[in-house]
Order: C-alpha cells, then structure tokens, then sequence
C-alpha cells in the first residue's frame, strides 16, 4: 500500500520531508448499491428521496435487514457513511405509518390497547451526549412524515414533551442518564412504551467503555429485564466506529454471547481518496501540529486538527492565527458552553471557519465531515477515535488527507515503528468491566427497588449478582428474604448513581469576581489539575488557581500571565488485597488483584512556558486519597535479582523506568491512556518481599485496564522491552521511561538498568 507514487500525489508541502514516516493511500471507491426492503413502505421512501436518499449502501441494507429480523446488530462503518439509516429503517417500518391489524403486533398486550398511546410497536434511541440526540431529532422530524410520533427525552424535556414522549410517540430519542433516573424506576408509567419496545439503538456505542462503559451496561441490563417483565425482546442496533471486534464490544455491553450480535464491517458508501500519514513529531508535536495545520489553512484547505490537551488546543489555535495570520481559525473543546460550541460548529459547517483546533469533544459533532484535511496531534487513546477523527475528511470527488502526529512518549513510537498497527491489524479491545462491585453493587440496588431481586435475575446480571446482593442486604442497604432481595429504604436507589463521575459531580472552575463557571474537572483529578497555584488555561486566556474548595466542589481562578506552566507531584503507596489470579512469565510470576492505593498530591514544579525548563518547587497542604481498585503487578524471586547483581538503587531505579515505559504502551492492548491508569515501581515491596511493579486503574473498583494487561502480559512487556531498545536517546527520555504524570518528576530513573530487569523477566 505504501508506494513512491501515494508520496507524489502526495500535496507538495508533506513530500520530502525526513518526518514523514509512513504514507498509506486508500483509492476512491464507488459505492456499493442495494435493493430497498421491500417492507420499507413509499411514502418512506418519498421523504428519503426529498431528503437526498436517493439508493441504500450494502451495510446499510444488511444491518436493517438483520434488525427487523429480530437480531442484535452493530453496524460498525465509517464515520460519514450513512449508519443511521441502518437503524431508521426498520424503525420506520414498525412505528410510522398506518397501524398495522392486531395480528401483527409482535407481543399483544391488552394493557398496551387500554393505554391512551396504544402503540404497535416503539423504539428507544440512545446518544451518550443531549446534543447528539437532538442533532438525530431534528433529522428525523425533517423526514415530515405524516403520522411519525417522534420525541426526546432528556433534562431539557419539559412535562408536556416527556408525557407526549412516554404515553404517544412511537420513536424517543435520549440517553442513558435518563433511562436510569427517569424510565427504569417508573416503569409501570412507561408500560405501554416498555411492552411494545421492539428496537433499541445504542449510538457511539464505542464511548462506553471504562467505568462509563460499565455503568451504561448496567442500565442497559435492567432495561433488558425490565422489557421482559412486560414481554418484550427489542433487538438492540448499535452504531459504533470501526474498531477491532465490534461484535464482541457490543455484546458485552448487553450481556449477551458475541455470535448474539451480527457484525456489519464492510462500508458500502463511496468516497474519494485519502492520503494517510504518518508524521514524528517526536520533537515537539504540538508544534509540528501547529506547523502543518498553518501550512494547510494558508494553502485553503479546511483543517481540523485534534490535540487532546485542552491546554495545548487552545495554544495551537492561537498560534496558527499568529503563523498564518488568518484571523478564521477556532478553537473547540470540553468545558464550552453549549452557546459556544454550537457557534464554532456551525461555522465549520458553513465554511466560514477554515481552520479549528478541537480536543476530542469535536468527534461527536455530528455535521462536521468532508473536511480537506485532518491533523491528529498523538495517537489517539483508542483506534476507534482514530478512525472516528480521520473520519471528519474526505468527501466523494474530492482528495483528502489526514496527518497522525506521533508525539514523544512510548506509545506514538511504538506506532511510529509499527504503522500495521494503526493500518492492518489493530490489537486493542474494547475495555469494558461490568461486574465492577462499585458499579453493579448501586445497579442492583436500583433494580431491586424497580422489582424485587431474585436468583434467576443472574440470567441479566451475571453470576457475581448473588453474592453482591447478599453484600448489599449484610449492608443494609437490601433486605434478603426467603424469595429474594428487597430495596425496603425510602429514597431512590438511582440516586445513589451517577453515571458519569462515580457519585460525585466534580470540581467547578469559577472565576473569582465575575463568578463565571469556566470549566469542570473530575473530583479525582482536581488535586492535580486545579491545586492552589496550579496553572489553568480556558479559551487561549491563562487562569491561575487561587483557592480549591472540594467540598464545594469550586476552584476559583483569576486571569493571569505567569509565563510558566504548573506540574504536580506526589507520593503514592500500593497495598494489595487479595490476589485474584497469578501466572507464570519468564523468570517471575504476573498477579492480577484488588488494591489499595494511597496517594497525595504534596507540591508542585513551576516549568517555563516555552522551554519547560523547572523554576522551583513548591509545597502543597492536600489531603491523602485512598483508592480501591484492580492492579496488575509482576515480581521477580529475589534470587534472580541478586544473580542479575542489582544494587537495592539501581534496581528501583530499573523498575521505575519499566514502568513508565509499560504504563506509556498499555493504550495499545486496551484503549486507556496513561490517564486512566497509574503505576507504582519499588526494589522490596513490604508484602511481596521483592522487586514489584503495580499498574492500576485509576477508577474506584476497575475499569477493566488491569485485567487486560494481566491477559496480555506477556505481549505487553515484550512490547516495553522493545521499546526501550529501541529507542536512540541516551539515557531516556519522553518516547521511552520519562512520563508527564511521575510523582517524583522523572527522578531516580534508569533505563539501561530496565533492559536488563526486562530481560531476567521475559521469557527468551
Ligand atoms: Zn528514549
Ligand atoms: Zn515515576
């Protein structure tokens, strides 16, 4: 694929350049057309084609036939390639239009005739963010079709348009915040739309992953087990973008076995060329970025380039504007208000914005594709955003390019030596961990209070359900009976949930004075992000800290200049539970186990803006925090180690390089970045009694990192030893053992040390 001939075609400004590591051209492509159903009715067909759908692409056919056969499908194709009516069809099918005799009704229920929506069938749409879901609203009521009840559900509902959307409409667009506050805990007040439900789609199904993941995975649970309480089955239609094993993600997300769910991969739309690169920006991405994204904004190509530091998309945006002196160059990312957004959005789209700098808060932006050029600054967290950021270019007629910067740290250079992982074969897997005792514990509360917990409930919950439960009711929060588990409290057990902040809804960024809210930061990451003195950017402007009030949940900042950046550090210890699993690997043993981590955020370094040249440290007073969690940890008998002739020194400092390395190249087996993980190295581990590196998730009870770093271990730390060979600094650097997130600021480091540990380890 890679040829002298894609580098020619390549626009002149790229070509020759000693940066330009790999050139993968995928042809233009004609679309591949089938068949309408023939239960797709005309008049659908009639507000298809006055909407410009004229002909069905093959995915799109195959994913609504397998759907209004009754089966789970995920349609998992490019970003612009028309997903959606892989879903609208067979909803359109069964809830538009006259109504059918009762003979057709899939599940006739006399309470579904009595109720004053009687429905044949109905269908749930849900988007992972309000704005999506809207986005889809809107297409749909822009159909016109004479009869289609369609309504969203969510905070922004009034009470005429939620009981419009639960006793009449035939087709809700929402998400699953509100299905787990609102839907499940009264459902007997949705029961006409609950029995009747044949479809559910499950957009963006590749954002729930993580502890998100596994909360929507619940709800999604104890919808399933709701509906059959009422006697329905939907068949669940998930969009997701490409990734590795789709099917497998998406049965996971409902409970199911993978061969439940038929995978729709082959995209059937036509497209133009793309011209993909591969850039090392090693030396300073974001400033190769900024060079590339200028470069194409001058030459009228519309860019979009994705920097995945708020900080840094802010400071590019900025910059090109300086470079190019093109006053039309935006930037976009989480913490906007909505107003604001939707402004940059809409600008884009027309094309009066030729160039934004967007964090990923723009892959979910729903109109914006057939750009010219994409410029990706790091190798995104998962492969999905890859291709769902590459998919923003390219339109048929027209050439378009994308620009994967690999930035310094271990796993962009890994990908730099290994493009067939982006290009051929990707490895990682969609991460997802259900059974998180600290996400299914409240969900089973909640589905107790919905109907009463008993064993058979397994078949929806899994088989830790029963023992989670007992957990609960010795508790108190349930109360066993002979039959089953009971929510007796008062209150909501939903309450007790918060799908996206793990029960607490952050840190608000306010500025003092005005009493603007700024932005927001997770409550675990604001000793980190918005410590007293720490330094905060927002829209190209620079806040400084003054105050943190956790309880509050407030940081209050002023506009300032300080011409320095701020770094935390901290202490951490790692005290292990109980060891759930152990294996052998080389000449040590790999365990897998629950955690306790204990960690404080103690000072601060003040780096030069520019140069990131240290100023000084300064002390911090902030509590100690103490996380529960999952870790995968490897030890080496201490025989081995005094045969290798490490001092007690140099083999901590071998183990600490080991594992920033190996923290930096764990994105690559499960789609974390180092982010969402963190990591502890030391020479004698008071349990352990030996050299010991922990890597754990960063989230309370797991988010399923460890685990898939336990299963791939071995291919893992093979990876980690290579890259340390491999890498031609001396002495270590950010592509190899230095790491952005070091508590000890990349002290007591030593890589050469870390080849050798890693050579004991392995197995040859
Ligand atoms: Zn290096
Ligand atoms: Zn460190």
């Amino acid at each position: 694929m890679v040829s002298e001939s894609a580098v020619r075609q390549w626009p002149e400004w790229l070509s020759g350049h000693a940066q330009l590591r790999h050139v993968v051209t995928r042809a233009a492509r004609p679309g591949v057309v089938r068949d309408w159903p023939d239960w797709v009715r005309s008049e659908v067909r009639t507000a298809l084609a006055a909407r410009g759908v004229h002909r069905l692409w093959s995915h799109q056919v195959e994913a609504a036939e397998a759907a209004h056969g009754g089966r789970h499908v995920v349609l998992a194709t490019g970003t612009a390639s028309g997903k959606s009516l892989g879903y609208l069809l067979p909803i359109l099918a069964a809830t538009s239009g006259s109504e059918p005799s009762v003979h057709d009704r899939r599940l006739p229920s006399v309470r579904n005739l009595l109720s004053p929506g009687a429905r044949p069938h109905t269908a749930l749409y849900l988007a992972p963010t309000k704005a999506l879901a809207h986005d889809q609203l809107r297409q749909a009521k822009a159909l016109g079709l004479d009869g289609w009840r369609v309504g969203a559900l969510d905070g922004d509902s009034n009470g005429g348009e939620r009981d419009f959307a639960r006793d009449w409409a035939g087709f809700i667009l929402s998400n699953p915040d509100m299905l787990h506050h609102s839907v499940l805990p009264q459902h007997a007040r949705w029961a006409s739309f609950l029995s009747t439900l044949r479809y559910v789609v499950i957009d963006e199904s590749h954002r729930y992953r993580g502890v998100f993941g596994a909360h929507v995975a619940q709800v999604l649970r104890r919808l399933r087990r709701i509906c059959a309480s009422y006697g329905a089955d939907p068949a669940f239609v998930f969009a997701s973008a490409t990734s590795s094993d789709p099917a497998a993600a998406a049965a996971r997300l409902i409970g199911v076995s993978t061969d439940e769910v038929l995978p729709v991969l082959t995209d059937g739309a036509p497209h133009g060329e793309v011209s993909y690169a591969l850039w090392d920006g090693r030396a300073d991405s974001v400033d190769a970025t900024t060079a590339l994204m200028g470069d194409l904004v001058e030459a009228g190509r519309q860019t979009v380039a994705f920097i995945s530091s708020r900080k840094m998309c802010e400071v590019t945006a900025m910059r090109v504007r300086e470079r190019t002196g093109v006053a039309e160059v935006a930037a976009y990312r989480g913490g906007y208000l909505a107003a604001e957004r939707r402004q940059v959005e809409a600008e884009l789209s027309s094309g009066q914005l030729r160039g934004v700098a967007a964090t990923n808060a723009l892959e979910l932006g729903v109109d914006i594709a057939g750009l010219d050029a994409v410029v990706i600054n790091g190798v995104p967290g998962t492969m999905a955003s890859f291709w769902q950021q590459a998919g923003r270019a390219g339109r048929r007629g027209k050439d378009a390019a994308v620009v994967l910067v690999a930035g310094a740290n271990p796993r962009d250079a890994y990908v730099l030596d290994h493009p067939e992982l982006i290009f051929e074969r990707p490895v990682e897997q969609t991460v997802l961990h259900p059974d998180n005792p600290y996400v299914l514990g409240p969900h089973l509360a909640a589905a107790a209070q919905e109907i009463p917990l008993v064993v058979d409930d397994q078949q929806w919950f899994g088989p830790s359900m029963t023992a989670v439960a007992d957990r609960l009711a010795r508790q108190g929060a349930l109360r066993k009976r002979t039959n089953g588990w009971y929510w007796t409290r008062p209150g909501r057990a939903v309450d007790l949930v918060n799908l996206r902040t793990q029960g607490n809804k952050g840190v608000q960024i306010v500025e003092d004075g005005t009493g603007r809210v700024i932005g927001h930061v997770d409550t675990a990451a604001a000793d980190s992000a918005v410590h007293p003195g720490a330094v905060y950017l927002h829209r190209g402007e620079t806040h400084l800290v003054d105050e943190l009030d956790h309880d509050g949940g407030v940081a209050l900042v002023h506009v300032a200049n300080p011409g320095y950046v701020t770094q935390p550090r901290s202490v951490t210890s790692v005290e292990i539970r109980a060891e759930r699993a152990s294996r052998r690997l080389g000449a040590g043993m790999v365990h897998l186990g629950d955690v306790e981590v204990t960690s404080q955020v103690t000072g601060f370094l003040r780096r030069d803006e520019r140069t990131g040249a240290v100023w000084d440290t300064n002390p911090l007073d902030l509590p100690v925090r103490r996380l529960r969690t999952r870790a995968v940890w490897w030890t080496l008998p201490s025989e081995v180690i005094s045969a290798a002739g490490f001092s007690p020194q140099l083999l901590g400092a071998a183990a600490h390089a080991a594992e920033h390395t190996a923290i930096g190249l764990l994105g690559l087996f499960a789609p974390c970045d180092r982010w969402d993980i963190g990591g502890l190295s030391t020479a004698l581990h008071p349990q352990t009694d030996t050299v010991t590196v922990f890597v754990h998730d960063g989230h309370p009870g797991g988010a399923g990192f460890a685990d898939r770093g336990y299963e791939a271990a071995p291919q893992w730390w093979a990876a980690t030893l290579e890259r340390l060979l491999t890498c031609p600094c001396e002495g270590g650097c950010p592509a190899c053992v230095m790491s952005p997130k070091c508590g000890n600021g990349n002290q007591m480091l030593d890589k050469d040390a870390a080849i050798v540990l890693l050579r004991t380890l392995l197995p040859d």
